[in-house]
C-alpha cells in the first residue's frame, strides 16, 4: 500500500498514513458541537431548547451550524489561521464544513462569508473566512460569490451588550448586488454571538435572498444553559 508522503496532523504535527482525509489524527480530536441550540448552533447542552439570544432576540439567518466548540485544539487552529499566516489550514476547515453541509441537506445556490473591513483586510492580507469560504465551495462544488462589504470598522464587540452589538453589526454591512430568491451558504471561523451573522443574513434578506444558512468552523458556548 502507498500512502502520500509528508503528509502532517495539522495539530500535533505527527505523520499520517493514510488514516483519514482530514488532516488531523485520531489523537488529536478536538471538541464535536454535539448538543447545541437548534437556531443558532451554539453549544448550550441540549438540541431541543433555544439559546437564551435566540428566544429573545430576532435571528435572520435560517439556521447556523458549526462542527467544533471553540476551546483548546480548535480555537488554536481557529487563531493559527486568522493570525499565523496559516492559509493553509482554510482547506482543512473546509473539509469539516463540507461534512457539517452534506449532514444538513441544505439547498444553497452559492457560498459566501462574513467580510472583513477594508482597513483590516489590507493589514493582514487576506480574509479568513473568504479563504475557508473558497475551499468549501471547491468541495461541495458551488460557486463563491462576494456577496457584502463591510462598510464600519468595529473592534469593540466585547464591550457592548446585546442590544448595542446588533445595532453595530446591523450598520456594518452593504449588499453588493440584488440576490433575488437565492439561497445562500454563509461561512465565517468563529461564530460568537450570532450578532455579525445576523446582520449579515438581514442585508442579504434585504436584498431578495431566500435563505442564508450560517457555517462556521467552531461556536461558542452559550453561557446561559437552559434544559
Ligand atoms: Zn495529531
Ligand atoms: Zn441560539
Amino acid at each position: 500500500m502507498f500512502y502520500p508522503q509528508g503528509i502532517k496532523c495539522v495539530v500535533c504535527g505527527k505523520e499520517l498514513f493514510g488514516e483519514n482525509r482530514y488532516c488531523i489524527c485520531s489523537g488529536c480530536l478536538l471538541k464535536a458541537n454535539i448538543r447545541f441550540c437548534p437556531k443558532c448552533g451554539r453549544a448550550v447542552g441540549s438540541t431541543t431548547v433555544y439559546c437564551e439570544d435566540c428566544t429573545k432576540s430576532e435571528r435572520h439567518f435560517t439556521v447556523a451550524r458549526a462542527p467544533f466548540v471553540f476551546e483548546g485544539k480548535a480555537k488554536k487552529l481557529v487563531y493559527r489561521l486568522k493570525y499565523g499566516g496559516e492559509k493553509h489550514l482554510a482547506k482543512v476547515m473546509a473539509q469539516y464544513l463540507a461534512d457539517e453541509y452534506y449532514k444538513n441537506v441544505w439547498h444553497v445556490d452559492f457560498v459566501s462569508y462574513v467580510p472583513m473591513h477594508e482597513k483590516r483586510q489590507k493589514a493582514r492580507g487576506y480574509n479568513q473566512a473568504q479563504l475557508i469560504a473558497n475551499e468549501l465551495g471547491k468541495i461541495i462544488n458551488k460557486p463563491l460569490v462576494n456577496t457584502l462589504t463591510r462598510i464600519k470598522f468595529s473592534d469593540n464587540f466585547a464591550r457592548m451588550n446585546r442590544k448595542e452589538r446588533m445595532r453595530e453589526a446591523e450598520e456594518s454591512f452593504d449588499a453588493n448586488s440584488k440576490f433575488k430568491n437565492k439561497s445562500i451558504l454563509l461561512v465565517d471561523d468563529v461564530f460568537t454571538t450570532g450578532a455579525t451573522s445576523s446582520a449579515c443574513a438581514k442585508e442579504l434578506l434585504n436584498s431578495g435572498a431566500s435563505d442564508v444558512y450560517v457555517l462556521t468552523f467552531c461556536t461558542s458556548e452559550s453561557k446561559n444553559e437552559l434544559y
